[in-house]
């Protein structure tokens, strides 16, 4: 670990073009992946488009360079001991969760188990970088392949869950219960049979943000 931030002499061959092809490429598509796979969880009347889940993105790429790896920069630079590299993750880490919680309350809209998911994926999304970032530098760049793959499969499995016809159902013209999204289509009991959530006069599009 502190060979990595102190960077040390270990370096495999070709590391710095390998984290500077993570750092610039890969993590903003990684990013981009992982937003989307999020568009239908949204608390709002319609699905994040691209562009939206573009500009979230960027959003959490800029957040990362300043907040988070500025951050631990700042904290190692003023620390200049040991101890401080652990206080470095520790906060990398913290603010990562903070970051991912604010976009995705704020810019995504996400609430509930939804907010929670998207805080705890993306949080291991960046662990599966810092993986990656730390094989890249003292293994070798065909590790980082093997990471990156695992990051793919990973967003791949979000993307999965993320559009079945449970979660797309809500953004669909038949009335729906705003907690289960279960079709409520000649519903009189006034009560979803799936979750047992009183219905709301009001449609379920309207009240869910
Ligand atoms: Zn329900």
């Amino acid at each position: 670990m502190s060979t990595f931030l102190a960077c040390g002499p270990h370096f495999a061959e070709g590391a710095e073009l390998t984290s500077l092809a993570l750092f610039l490429l890969v993590k903003p598509l990684a990013y981009f992946g992982f937003v989307q796979a999020f568009r239908y969880w949204v608390s709002r009347a319609i699905p994040m488009s691209m562009a939206q889940a573009a500009g979230l993105a960027g959003v959490r790429a800029i957040l990362g360079v300043v907040l988070v790896g500025g951050g631990a920069l700042l904290l190692v630079a003023v620390g200049k001991r040991d101890e401080f590299l652990l206080i470095s993750w520790v906060y990398m880490y913290l603010s990562r969760i903070a970051a991912w919680w604010w976009v995705g309350r704020r810019l995504a809209r996400l609430t509930g188990r939804r907010l929670t998911g998207w805080v705890i994926a993306g949080t291991l999304l960046n662990a599966a970088f810092d993986v990656a970032v730390v094989l890249g530098l003292t293994a070798g760049w065909q590790y980082v392949l093997g990471m990156v793959t695992i990051i793919a499969i990973f967003i791949a499995v979000l993307h999965y869950f993320g559009s079945r016809e449970r979660v797309k159902m809500r953004f669909y013209d038949h009335p729906v219960c705003r907690v289960c999204t279960y079709n409520l289509t000649g519903n009189l009991s006034g009560i979803c049979p799936e979750c047992g959530t009183p219905i709301s006069l009001a449609p379920a599009i309207a009240t869910s943000s």
